[in-house]
């Protein structure tokens, strides 16, 4: 049976640092805030939402929720968003996205400061994380799932990511590649899917389909990362891997819940404590 990557283990391993790095700022008279942007009420935000403040609660971090109608005007929306920005108090902000498609994402994505853009959307972050460089910000999921393997020799591995988002897959190959893998990204266009998994020696899933990799995607020595977050009829979460299938036949797996997900709040929490850090220096 494989050992189980239980999410909760890497944030209380996280933890230590976070409290370490929020006194350091306390005594330097910084109290580190993150803004939290919602436009609407979607219940994947808002799940999302109640962790990010049930974590920074535990941690001892301030947080502010802004909330927007969902047909806001696009002008109030960036005026209220650039006040935000601009404000001294606030030093990370989280965007819930995608936003309606009336309001212009990308030039939020744009707008944001970059030291401010905890969650890796703005051009600038993007590219240093794609250029290698450590002293930007990641999106969150991905820098989680790095979190994850904290304690596993990446260099000559072989990685398949199957997903290619901006917001996981993409980014994800590039922190596995800083850290010495060799990396193959899988995508809906891919004709061979399942067996460029089963040779790799890390799998991650982040592909938004329930289930999806079976057991005919892994092999004994594979490490299974299971990034999906899909809602089933009964309203339980279930990852894209098929837990119970694979769980037997493989050395390592994230579950879902209480994988991945459980570390994404931490890395937010660490990011906004980079950000309050950067921004007072
Ligand atoms: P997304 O934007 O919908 O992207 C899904 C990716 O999967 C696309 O690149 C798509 O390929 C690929 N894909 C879909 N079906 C496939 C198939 N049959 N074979 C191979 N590739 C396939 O999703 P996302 O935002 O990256 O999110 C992925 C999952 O992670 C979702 O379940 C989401 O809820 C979850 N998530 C979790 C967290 C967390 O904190 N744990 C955070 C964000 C997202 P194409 O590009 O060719 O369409």
């Amino acid at each position: 049976m494989a050992v189980v990557m239980k999410g909760a283990e890497t944030a209380a391993r996280m933890k230590k640092s976070l409290m370490e790095e929020l006194t350091r700022l306390k005594q330097r008279g910084v109290e580190p805030k993150l803004g939290i942007i919602r436009v609407g009420t979607r219940p994947d935000d808002l799940s999302y939402e109640r962790g990010a403040l049930a974590r920074f609660r535990e941690l001892g971090i301030a947080a502010q929720v802004y909330e927007f109608p969902e047909d806001v005007e696009e002008t109030t929306f960036f005026s209220k968003f650039a006040k935000i920005d601009a404000s001294a108090d606030v030093h990370g902000i989280l965007l819930f996205r995608p936003l309606p498609k009336r309001l212009n994402e990308d030039k939020v994505r744009r707008s944001i400061h970059p030291l401010k853009d905890v969650d890796g959307m703005n051009p600038v972050n993007i590219a240093k994380v794609f250029a290698g460089e450590s002293d930007g910000f990641a999106p969150c999921t991905p820098a989680a799932v790095m979190e994850m393997l904290a304690g596993v020799e990446l260099a000559g591995k072989s990685v398949a990511v199957v997903g290619r988002s901006m917001v996981v897959g993409r980014p994800l190959a590039m922190l596995m590649v800083k850290r010495d893998a060799t990396v193959t990204i899988c995508h809906t266009k891919t004709r061979n899917t399942a067996e460029i998994c089963r040779a790799a020696d890390v799998v991650v899933a982040a592909v938004g389909k329930a289930g999806m990799l079976t057991s005919a995607f892994v092999s004994k020595k594979s490490i299974v990362l299971d990034v999906g977050i899909n809602v089933d009829k009964n309203g339980n979460l279930r990852g894209d891997v098929d837990y119970d299938a694979v769980a037997p036949r493989v050395s390592m797996i994230s579950p879902v819940p209480g994988g991945v997900g459980a570390v994404t709040t931490s890395v937010l929490a660490s990011h906004v404590l980079r950000a309050a850090s950067l921004l007072t220096a």
